[in-house]
Formats: structure tokens, sequence, C-alpha cells
């Protein structure tokens, strides 16, 4: 159907990252008609590479079990963490034990399932969400383009924006955790660099580096704000000399000669919910709903999740069955809960820096939701 104009369609999916696309496909496979608001992911890189096991189920029922199989991905077969111990220790993943997952090219990953929903025949409108508002059971939509469309239903994947789920339910936050990350090439290519990734806690914070598909390298440090040297994102020296303080990290990019340093970029990376994630004709998926520190590395996993999950409950909703809805919401605080009291035990495990305010802050947060 075409949904612009005055046909109403029956679900709006504000976003078409990977909750969004996940969303948009569950709704077009149940024959109804959805629209995909919002701007196209492009080429360029952005953080979040590592892809849970759990991921391969929900891309299965979306009809994608070959997503990750082809492609410029690889298999994650590796993980070293300095984490407890100054020392290098393997372990499968640092929060969860489901075995190997994947290293994505994200910009392809990215690419195919923006392709699939193509496919489906589902409406894609470019422009980002302006204003939204309710007018008995439809919604009214405006685009920065100044379009306007109409739906029955909407539901949020916006990440951690939350376009519209913020205005309709209080956001909580646990922590105020800043990403400093930054891809980094190879100098000399005679140097096969192990296909692996890495974590290694330090005073002010933890490292992550890990190899991708096509030999650069994602490196992210992840920090509070007020711990991260001033002017960071405009000065590469700084972000060099920051390496100083890893063993590990550091090794690494000198052995297999990555040296090639831009400043980083920053990102908003802290554990961040809405308190409800589901009301009246609406519901929020992935991170628009849940964010979670990437040290659970199950970001990716929970937008896939979160937006066949919210799809299935809207689609009911639709039917006059709000039983889903409720339920998806619930499911969402628990797991909101659950992950709380897990950070804060992998945090724990780290006493090596017990006195220091980043380590301190971990050691001090609430392991339940605050209600
Ligand atoms: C530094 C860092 C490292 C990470 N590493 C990992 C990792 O290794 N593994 C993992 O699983 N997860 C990781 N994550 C988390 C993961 O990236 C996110 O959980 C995931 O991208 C969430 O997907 P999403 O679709 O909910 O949101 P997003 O991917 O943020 O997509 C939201 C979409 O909404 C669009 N949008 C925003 N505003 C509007 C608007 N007004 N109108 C229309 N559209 C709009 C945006 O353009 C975007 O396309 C990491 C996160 C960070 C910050």
């Amino acid at each position: 159907m075409s949904a612009a104009g005055a046909d109403v369609a029956d679900v709006a999916v504000i976003g078409g990252g990977v909750a969004g696309a996940a969303a948009a496909l569950t709704v077009a496979g149940a024959g109804r008609t959805v629209l995909c608001i919002g701007p196209e992911e492009g080429p360029e890189d952005r953080p979040g590479e590592f892809l849970s096991p759990a991921a391969n189920a929900i891309l299965a029922e979306l009809g994608l079990a070959e997503l990750v199989d082809s492609g410029p991905h690889r298999v994650a077969n590796a993980t070293y963490a300095a984490w407890t111990a100054p020392l290098l220790a393997q372990r499968s993943a640092i929060t969860h034990t489901e075995g190997p997952g994947r290293v994505l090219d994200r910009p392809a990953f990215q690419h195919a399932l923006s392709g699939a929903v193509a496919r489906a025949g589902v409406p894609r409108l470019a422009s980002p969400l302006a204003a939204v508002e309710r007018d008995g059971g439809t919604w009214r939509l405006t685009l920065a383009d100044g379009t306007e469309h109409k739906a029955r239903f909407l539901i949020d994947a916006s990440g951690r924006a939350a376009v519209v789920a913020r205005r309709f339910s209080a956001r909580r936050r646990a922590d105020r955790l800043v990403a400093a990350y930054g891809f980094l090439t190879q100098r000399d290519e005679d140097v096969e660099p192990t296909p692996a990734t890495l974590i290694e806690a330090v005073a002010e914070g933890w490292w992550y580096a890990s190899l991708l598909p096509d030999r650069r390298l994602a490196l992210a440090f992840f920090s509070d704000p007020d711990r991260l040297p001033r002017g960071l994102s405009r000065d590469p020296g700084l972000w060099r000399a920051m390496l100083k303080d890893t063993e590990w990290v550091a090794r690494w990019l000198d052995s297999a000669g990555y040296e090639d340093f831009a400043a980083p970029r920053l990102a908003s990376a802290g554990t961040l919910w809405l308190e409800r994630a589901a009301g009246d004709g609406w519901v929020a998926a992935g991170d628009a709903a849940a964010a979670f520190d990437p040290l659970s590395s199950h970001g990716l996993t929970s937008a896939l999740w979160g937006g066949r999950r919210a799809a299935q409950a809207a689609l009911a909703a639709l039917d006059g069955d709000a039983g889903p809805l409720d339920r998806y919401a619930a499911t969402l605080n628990g797991a909101v809960g659950e992950f709380l009291k897990q950070r804060r035990a992998v945090y724990a495990e780290v006493r090596r820096f017990a006195g220091q305010p980043f380590w301190r802050r971990r050691a001090e947060m609430p392991d339940a939701p605050v209600a």
C-alpha cells in the first residue's frame, strides 16, 4: 500500500536500525501494513560489532538464518580478558556462556537487514520524525521534510533517543558510561593479526579491542565522562598516550602494527531504560526501551529480540488483545533487573582498582531498577 496521504498504516516503525528492521519485518510478515521512518544507516563505521550466539534464533524467526553465515562477518573464536588480575585469560564471553558469536562487519550487517525490509515491500521514509500527535486512535506523524503520515500503532525503535517513548514513560539511568572509540588500520600487512577480542581493566575504566573481518581493529575505551581527559575527541596524541595504562592492548597494537591513530569519537554507552516500555497505541524496542552497558555485548541481540517481540505485541494489540504488550513490558523490566545484578557482579570482580572513582561508583550501584 502507499501509506502516504490519507492512508492509515497499521504500524509505523520509528528508526531503521536493528530493532526497527526486526519490527518492520515482523509486521510485514504478518501481512499488515507498515511504514519504516528514519534515515538509512550509511556505510560509515559505528561501534558494536560483536553479535552474541543468542541472536541466531531470532534471525531464524525473521527468516534470516543465513544472514551472518554469508557476507564478510567472522566467527568470534577467542575473547581474552585481563579483568580480575593483570594477567590475560581466555574467556568465551564476559557475561554469558553461550559459546562463540560473530564479529560483524556492522555496516554490511545493517545493509543486509535493510535490504530484507525493502524486499518485504516496506516503504522507507528516510526523513526523521519531527512531531507526533494522537488523534483518536490514529497517530499523525510529521517528518522533518514536512510530509505527514498516519498509523494506528507506533513502534519506537529510535535508539537511545527514544524520540516518542520518552514522552510517555519516565526513563531511568544507572550510570553515565561513555565510550571513546576508533577504528585502526594495520601498518604492516605482512603481520597476520590474531582474530580475537581483548578486554582489559585499567584504573579509569576498561579497554576493548577486536579484530574486524577487514583486518582493522575496533578500539574503545569505556569510562565516566569526568574521568576522560579534556579534549580527547580532538587529540589523537592523548588517545595514544592513554594506551600506556594498558599492558595487553598496547602490546597487541604494537606487535600487529596498528598505529594509525585518528582522534576517537565519543558515544553514550550507559545503562538506560524506560520505566514502562509500552502503552496505549505504542511500544518501544531495542535501545529505545533499554540500552545496556556494552560489557554485556548483547545490545544487538536485544534489539533483534525486542523488535520482533514488540511487533508481535503490537499486532495482538491491534486485534484487541493488550496482554502481550503488558507481558513484553514486564519481561523487559525483569531483564533490566537481571542485567543490573549481573553488571554489578562482573564489575565487582575487579578488586585491584577498588579505590578508583570509576570502580567505586560501580561497586555502589543499585542492582535493581530504581522504582
Ligand atoms: C561503544 C558501543 C559499543 C557497543 N558494542 C556492542 C557490541 O559489541 N555488541 C552488541 O550487541 N551491542 C553493542 N553495542 C550496543 C548496540 O550498538 C545497540 O544496542 C544497538 O545498536 C541498538 O539497536 P537499535 O536498533 O535499538 O538502535 P540504533 O542502532 O541506535 O538505531 C536507532 C535508529 O533510529 C534512528 N532515529 C533516531 N532518531 C530518529 C527520528 N527522530 N526519526 C527517525 N529515526 C530516528 C537512528 O538514525 C537509527 O537508525 C554497543 C554500543 C556502544 C555505544
